[in-house]
């Protein structure tokens, strides 16, 4: 039993994403207790709004006999799992045929995101205990993935995970435009809203480096990113994407609300003291994403827009659509010493 034990810890942190760990804990969790389903569902918190997520199930018929279904969305969720997901304590509910269901919490930073079902005959207490301990093996391999998504310095998303998230927002985005549809009291969303890219660049922060130091100039990138997380939205991601470029993906909205939430966030930028450097300006394109873009794309139009601001006088921001219906992204000459953003 305990060289069995090792063996399922070893396999489960073996995995390096977080799809192959969910798989992995359901597998390990079958071998050591009998189910009668194992399922992992996630929130994925939209604007205040619940959607779960069921990304895994395992069902058994009998013993032997066992299928997977493939991940989907939740559009009435148990009661049971939202209250394990809100107190992040364990629910278990008996039926009168004895059959246990038990949603257990997995936090990252202290924060219930994920709830792992099982249905079970009642468990004896090494079996819970059994059952706890792999769950919190599951959490604590879960954060350090996490960690791994990650810049260092600035504790924003890293360039890495961009792709994975883009594509999840927009299927979190096509499910929650269903769940909304169907709930009444939902807010709803203006008809011509849609999700935004915004680039954001530093203007000469080269300067900062050359007159202060790298040390300074890490600082001054840390108080960004900083004053970033506290402007935008938790839902709003936040990317570091190179040494002082920033990509940043609004939640659906119309473009008049997302220009004049990016114009007084330059505004706020504008009258921060930052240490050594006085004023701090930065240069931003915005994209517009629609559901079926590919990521590559809207980068390009996103620094499409950044390229013509720095060309023009930096410390200003520009739309890709708006440019191209005016004609003004004809004809941009590249500057002698500039460094395009180099996309993958
Ligand atoms: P522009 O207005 O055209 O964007 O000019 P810039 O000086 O901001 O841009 P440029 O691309 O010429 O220089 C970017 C600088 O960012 C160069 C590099 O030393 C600095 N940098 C990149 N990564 C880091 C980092 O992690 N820490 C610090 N301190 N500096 C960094
Ligand atoms: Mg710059
Ligand atoms: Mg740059």
């Amino acid at each position: 039993m305990q060289e069995e034990l090792l063996n399922s810890v070893i396999k489960l942190t073996k995995t390096r994403d977080v799809n192959s760990l969910e798989y992995s804990l359901v597998t390990t969790l079958h071998e050591f207790i009998q189910c009668k389903e194992i399922a992992v569902y996630k929130d994925m918190q939209d604007s205040g709004q619940r959607i779960i997520e069921r990304s895994l199930v395992l069902h058994f018929s009998d013993e032997k006999r066992y299928h997977w279904e493939d991940n989907c969305f939740i559009e009435e969720p148990e009661p049971e799992l939202i209250s394990c997901l809100q107190s992040a304590c364990i629910i278990t509910v008996q039926s009168s045929d004895g059959i246990e269901q038990r949603w257990l919490p997995i936090s990252i930073f202290d924060k219930p995101i994920v709830a792992i079902k099982l249905v079970t005959k009642p468990l004896n207490s090494s079996q819970q205990v059994l059952l706890n301990a792999f769950c919190r093996i599951y959490e604590n391999y879960l954060t350090i993935l996490n960690e791994n998504e990650r810049d260092k310095l600035t504790g924003l998303l890293n360039r890495q995970t961009f792709e994975s998230r883009f594509k999840q927002l927009l299927e979190k985005q096509v499910m929650s435009k269903k769940v909304i549809a169907k709930d009444k009291n939902a807010r709803k969303r203006h008809p011509e809203s849609c999700s935004w890219l915004a680039m954001v660049d530093i203007d000469h922060f080269k300067l900062v480096n050359d007159s202060y130091g790298h040390v300074c100039g890490d600082e001054v990138l840390l108080i960004l990113a900083q004053q970033m997380r506290s402007f935008f939205r938790a839902s709003d991601l936040i990317f570091r994407f190179g040494g002082e470029e920033f990509v940043l993906i609004f939640e659906p909205c119309l473009q008049e609300d997302i220009k004049e939430k990016m114009t007084t966030f330059m505004d706020h930028i504008r009258s921060i003291t930052f240490p050594f450097v006085e004023q701090l300006t930065v240069s931003v394109g915005m994209a517009k994403i629609s559901p079926y873009d590919f990521p590559i794309s809207v980068l390009e139009n996103a620094d499409k827009a950044l390229y013509y601001a720095k060309n023009n006088g930096r410390d200003q921001m520009h739309f890709f659509d708006d440019l191209l219906n005016e004609g003004l992204l004809n004809n941009q000459e590249p500057e002698a010493d500039d460094d395009n953003v180099d996309l993958f």
